[in-house]
């Protein structure tokens, strides 16, 4: 076990009860930034010169989501790859960032209020959502993976059988799994199509009950409500107890956007500065010093 992972599993309390603090919506953290503007003019578009103006750039974040987007409970302060990149955009732009907690259910619902400009939260980029939001070339690709408690004795895809699985409400996670079991021949999944898929009135051979939050399947998991926890194994990490064990499958690759406003000229200057970051090794760079490879 990685030494940050064993700090995640001790810090899980505090990220309980920091939740619900973040539960509130309204827990927004300014962080300024101090180097010089790197803006050009013609990249001074509507969107993007609205920021400018307002001199914060309002940026969704995980707070409980180590080496992405994780608040410490006593400082307050937010740390992870998407809080670096989140900075080095405002950075680019010249003004201050301001965090604001979201959750897999609250994100979108944030972005399309104008709460926030941009969305940096372990957002998977779907065919479906790039219909609603605009997202950049993905920045990492994490995976699908499934938490047990170590007592149930489950240990692959085919132990998932017959089993009632906590995920979270606007995620992809209970497709991905549905779809991974139909892969894996451990269910025939008839009637399966991904474009209609409800996670709420699957039952066929698994069957879901969805949370707002982590930390609340995380307390059903060990309460027995459900048998297993499945999301992204990034998310995962910071729930996997000395008591609890991934099965042994990964499945379903998650690629990670920036989300803007759809059809925002912001998605231009966001999807420009990735393209940048990603070929001149500065996202290699965030991924190494996070410890996500
Ligand atoms: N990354 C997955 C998604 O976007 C899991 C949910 C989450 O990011 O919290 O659906």
């Amino acid at each position: 076990m990685k030494k940050w992972r064993k700090f995640a599993a001790v810090a899980l309390t505090v990220v309980t009860a920091m939740s619900v603090f973040a539960g509130c919506g309204d827990a927004k953290t300014s962080s300024g930034t101090t180097a010089e503007a790197k803006i050009t003019d013609s990249e001074l578009t509507t969107d993007v010169k609205a920021i400018k103006d307002r001199g914060v750039l309002k940026v969704g974040v995980k707070n409980a989501v180590i080496g992405f987007g994780y608040q410490d409970a006593l400082t307050g302060e937010y740390s992870g790859m998407e809080i670096e990149l989140a900075k080095k955009i405002a950075e680019y732009i010249g003004v201050d960032v301001e965090f604001t907690a979201v959750t897999a259910a609250t994100r979108t619902e944030l972005l399309d209020s104008g709460d926030i400009d941009c969305v940096l939260a372990t957002f998977t980029i779907t065919d479906e959502r790039k219909k609603s939001w605009d997202f950049t070339t993905p920045y990492f690709t994490d995976h699908v993976s499934v938490l047990v408690e170590n007592s149930s004795n489950m240990k692959s895809l085919a132990d998932m059988k017959g089993k009632t699985v906590g995920v979270s409400s606007g995620s992809t996670s209970a497709r991905s799994l549905v779809q991974a079991m139909i892969d894996n021949k451990v269910i025939t999944g008839e009637g399966f199509s991904k474009e209609t898929f409800d996670a709420a009135t699957w039952t066929d051979g698994v069957s879901f009950k969805q949370y707002d939050d982590y930390p609340t399947i995380s307390t059903a998991l060990s309460a027995g409500e459900v048998q297993a926890f499945c999301v992204d194994k990034s998310i995962l990490a910071i729930y996997n107890t000395g008591s609890r064990s991934y099965i042994s499958e990964e499945f379903a690759p998650q690629e990670y956007g920036i989300a803007t406003k759809k059809g925002s000229t912001f998605s231009e200057l966001t999807e420009k500065l990735v393209k940048e970051w990603l070929s001149d090794g500065t996202i290699n760079g965030l991924i190494t010093e996070n410890k996500l490879n």
